[in-house]
Formats: structure tokens, sequence, C-alpha cells
């Protein structure tokens, strides 16, 4: 573990003062809790599971420390507590009852339920992580279903951070390969911000930029060690899930650690992928699948020589305002979803002049961004096989969702967000369409998937 990188990330960070990683940490609660919150009264917050395994000691060392605590506010280990907005209600309504400083004992959900209770308290609070499973640990927003739609509530980063290797070692699985999705998807993430840079879209912060992506191939680079419990592997990928959060944090943005793939990832979100399955679905298994969804995507355009486009062409055939919203409501079938993506894809419309001027920009730029891209990927096999070592699902089939829906995600995940990604740049050099059906096609790169598929359930 590199604390001094941790260290140096921190200063840039705006709510995260302190992180403390190291096999053994649960000891350092009180101390932690000290020096970044004083005294007080203390909560502890957890669920059945995560209370067994870390949650009760951290409430004895909190106690044996001398810190006065209330009852553990413990939810239920069955059914699998689930991000929604009434949950942070019920825990908001208790934590009003008294002025304690909520200490959460547990991974994604639990981190994002207490996140926002105590935001709408108006208090700050503390983490201590279970499962090296997705990077919101030190980002700010919490991922919640509220009123039916599944949406990101603003609300800051905890102001301290304490993660045992012992614990995240031993934990589930299946929530160690979702942490190692998540952080490999910073891969195509980081494509998209070359991209989008070189159009002059969004400029590339030099610091957000560094926290996430100088040390990315390191943290991911031993997936099969990984899934085999080792330590190393797993202070590796918590270093770089802690760090990703506090490049959020510097940057202020999620841009830094995602793009396409995870608009992918929050399409089937919000589609209610995987929502009943047990567990539910992921977030760092939907963004493994996008990420070699988008890597592929990648693979053809960088193959093209986009210096040759007929911007003339282009532009006569760009859609106008109300062909685009037309387009977009056509391919949603939630109607939340469709005004949604409707305001998004909108934000993002450019008219067909400011096409043709961005089309020669992209002449332009296109032989050294091409160089950049190729440089910051990895094939779109090789991300596969990365995640398969870890453990994790790589096709749609393994995720539940139909091989057509897939298909059409390419389209639809372009809509949801106005963030200027590889979907953007290929449905304006109008290639979006050709390979898509390129990848599908029998010699393609999801077509000979569907059949190796195929072969396998026969
Ligand atoms: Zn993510």
């Amino acid at each position: 573990m590199s604390k001094q990188r941790i260290n140096a990330a921190l200063e840039e960070a705006t709510d995260t003062r302190a992180v403390n990683i190291e096999a053994g940490a649960l000891a350092s609660v009180p101390e932690v809790f000290r020096e970044n919150f004083g005294g007080g009264t203390i909560v502890v917050v957890a669920d059945g599971n995560t209370f067994e395994v870390a949650g009760q000691e951290v409430q004895r060392e909190l106690q044996d420390a001398g810190y006065t605590m209330m009852e553990p506010y413990v939810f239920p280990a069955e059914p699998q507590l689930y991000a929604e907005y009434s949950n942070i209600e019920k825990l908001r309504d208790a934590l009003q009852e008294h002025d304690a400083i909520p200490v959460v004992v547990g991974s994604g959900t639990l981190n994002d339920i207490v996140k926002r209770s105590s935001h709408e308290c108006e208090r700050p609070y503390m983490c201590v992580g279970t499962a090296a499973s997705m990077d919101g640990y030190t980002a700010f927003g919490a991922s919640i279903e509220k009123d039916g739609l599944k949406q990101t509530l603003s609300c800051p980063a905890p102001r301290a951070v304490v993660a045992d290797l012992e614990v995240l070692q031993n934990a589930p699985g299946n929530m160690t390969a979702s942490g190692y999705a998540d952080l490999l998807g910073k891969v195509t993430s980081g494509a998209d911000w070359l991209v989008a840079d070189a159009l002059e879209v969004e400029k590339i912060d030099p610091t957000g930029w560094s926290l996430v992506q100088d040390h990315l191939r390191e943290w991911t680079g031993s997936p099969a060690e990984l899934r085999a419990g080792d330590q190393q592997s797993t202070e590796h990928l918590v270093e770089g899930l802690i760090m990703s959060g506090l490049g959020m944090q510097s940057y202020e943005s999620s841009r830094t650690a995602s793009g396409a793939e995870h608009q992918f990832s929050h399409l089937w979100e919000m589609e209610g992928l995987g929502k009943d399955a047990d567990p539910p679905l992921s977030h760092g298994f939907k963004v493994g699948v996008g990420s070699v969804a988008i890597a592929a995507l990648y693979e053809l355009l960088l193959e093209r020589d986009l210096a040759d486009l007929n911007i003339e062409a282009l532009q006569n055939s760009w859609p106008t305002r109300e062909e685009m919203e037309q387009s977009v409501r056509v391919q949603h079938t939630s109607p939340e979803l469709e005004e949604g993506a409707v305001e998004q894809t909108l934000a993002k419309y450019i008219s067909a002049d400011e096409l043709a001027e961005r089309l020669r920009l992209l002449q332009e730029v296109w032989p050294g961004l091409r160089e950049k891209v190729g440089e910051q990927l990895m094939p779109a096999g090789e991300l596969k096989e990365m995640l398969e070592a870890a453990g994790c699902p790589t096709t749609p089939v393994e995720i539940g969702l139909g091989w057509e829906d897939f298909e059409k995600s390419y389209r639809r995940a372009q809509t949801i967000r106005k963030r200027y990604t590889v979907l953007d740049l290929a449905l304006e050099t109008g290639l979006l369409d050709d390979c898509v059906e390129e990848l599908f096609a029998p010699e393609g790169f999801w077509g000979r998937a569907t059949e190796e598929a195929g072969d396998r359930t026969l």
C-alpha cells in the first residue's frame, strides 16, 4: 500500500481527510475517529452480516477507548439491503433522535445509505469498509432508487475511511470481483476523456487524471491472484478504488472514473437489470461487461482513418434537434428513462454547423489522438480475459441480458448522459450503426461470442 500516494491524494480531496488501509486496521478506528472528529457520541451502523464481520469489533474498540456509544443501528441481514430511499428515511429518522456521529461498517449500499442520511442530518460520518467492491467509499454522492428511478443523490464523501485488509480478503468473492471490474473500467473511461479533451469538449485535469490513471496497470495487473485471495493483490485493488474515489473528489466530477462503460451500467441499472437476482447484480459486474463492449467498439474505430471523413455528407444527414429528440424517444421503453434521456441528449446536442466544426478538428487531431487512445486501451479480448481471471462475468447472458437488448444498449447508452464519450464520437462520425453491426456479425467480436455461448448450451 502506498500511503504516500493516498496522503498526497487526500491533499486534493474536498471531503475526506484520512484513510487508513492495512491488515488489522480495525484497531485504529478509535484513533482515526479522535483525530478527525474529536470526542462526541458515536452510533455504529451496519447490517446483520457486516455487524458480525467487523461491526461488533468496531463497537467494542470504540467502547474500550471510552466513547459514549449509542445502541448500534443494524439493518437485517436478509433480504440483502437495497439502496432505496425508504432506508435512508428510516435511518435519518433514527439519527435525528440524537446527535451521535455515524460510523458505518459495510460496503457499497450501506455506505451510500449512511452517506445520504448523515448529509440529511447535516452530520459528517466515518466509514469502515468491509469489501473492495466499488470505488464509492471515497466518492461523493449516493446511488439510490427514489421514485422508482435509480439516481445519484448529492452528499459529501466520508470524512475518514478505514479498511482492514484481513476483512477485505475474506469478503465474498463476487464482491471483490465487482470492485476489480469497477476499477478496470477506468481503462475505457480514460480513453473517453482523451477523446473529449482532444475535441475540446472537456479538458483533461492533470491531477484528476493522475490520481486514477498513473498506477492503474499496477492495481489491476494480477486478477487471478486477487481471486485466490492474495493479500497484496487485494491491497492493490483497494488502493486503486480509494484513489479513484479521491480522484472524483479532486476533480469534483465522476469524469475521472466513469465513461461510456458506466453509461452501459447506468442504463441497465435504470432498466432494473438483475435487481431481483440474489444477490442483486452488482454495479461492478455491469461496468465490466460495459468495458468489454466499449473496448470492442474502440478497436473498430481505431482501425478506421477518421481524418478521411466526408464532413459535408455527415453535416447534411445530421438530425435536427427535434429529430434527435424523436430518435431518443423511440429507443426507450420506460417513460422516466425516456424523459431523462431526452434531457441529457439535448443538453449535448450540437447543430449541423457545430458538427462540421468538430469533425474538422477531429481530422486535425486524429493521428495523435489515435495513438494516445491506442496506448491507453487494451484489446477487448485481453480485458475480457482479465475480468474472467478475476471471476467477473464478461458477456450479456451471464448478467441476464438478452443479446438483442445488449446490441441496442450501444445506442441507448449514448442517450442517457450528456458526458461526451466514444459513443458520441461514433455517432457524430456516422459510424455507430456500422460498428455495432460489425461487432455482432458472425465474425465480429460479439458475433463470435454469441456462437460460443450457443455452443455451450448445446
Ligand atoms: Zn463505478
